[in-house]
């Protein structure tokens, strides 16, 4: 899943995961679940994630390399904010070369950059079952609890979506992520869901009808 931080790619590689029955693998998950274990990776991380700067390549494909060798994975993967740099996408063409695979498609969730400032700020999760949601576009119907079933959990804004850092985000999506979508571009698996002033399940609906032309769903 490609696009901007807040473009919903992480909402929308939720819904494609259980849609394929397959696992939903997010960097940005896996980081944040080693900050909140205090791991030692959560400590060599968090001045990256803090200042919204991207984790060092090297880490990051070493902890993708090894998720992807777990079993559930076997039979496919949503992958979620990886890559994230040009380096990233080639590490990976060449990880999965060396196993005999490839990926199928790489779908890019199109969104303005002044929408994007927008939806941040008013992004929130549940930090108890890990649901999203938007203070605008899908707000909670218990209001600042979270709604999924037997879930009560208060909603939190993440930290790196406060205002300076989401700019810096911003700036890094469009130097270091950006290009992977004339890579993938060039190597004709690029698909493009236009998804400004969109809902979740609009562009869902979008991403689905992809999945159907590729025989995957
Ligand atoms: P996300 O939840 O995808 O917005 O990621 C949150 C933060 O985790 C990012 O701002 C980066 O600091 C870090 N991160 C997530 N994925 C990657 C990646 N593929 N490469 C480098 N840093 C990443």
């Amino acid at each position: 899943m490609l696009g901007a931080p807040g473009a919903g790619k992480g909402t929308q590689a939720v819904r494609i995961a259980a849609r394929l029955a397959v696992p939903h693998i997010s960097t940005g998950d896996i980081f944040r679940a080693h900050l909140k274990n205090g791991t030692a990776i959560g400590r060599q991380v968090q001045p990256y994630l803090d200042a919204g700067q991207l984790v060092p390549d090297e880490l990051t494909c070493a902890i993708v390399a090894d998720r992807l060798q777990a079993d559930d994975c076997r039979g496919g993967y949503v992958l979620d904010g990886f890559p994230r740099s040009v380096p990233q996408a080639e590490m990976l063409t060449k990880l999965l070369r060396d196993h005999g695979d490839d990926l199928d498609m790489a779908i890019d969730i199109a969104v303005p950059d002044e929408e994007i400032v927008g939806r941040l700020a008013a992004r929130r999760f549940c930090p108890k079952c890990g649901k999203i949601f938007n203070l605008k576009f899908s707000p909670s119907g218990n209001g600042k609890k979270c709604d999924a079933p037997g879930c009560d959990g208060s909603l939190e804004r993440r930290s790196d979506d406060e205002e300076e850092t989401i700019r810096e985000r911003l700036r890094v999506y469009h130097e270091t992520t950006e290009p992977i979508i004339g890579y993938y571009g060039n190597q004709g698996i690029l698909r493009t869901v236009p998804a400004a002033q969109a809902s979740a399940d609009d562009v869902f609906a979008k991403v689905e009808e992809l999945l159907r032309t590729a025989g995957a769903a």
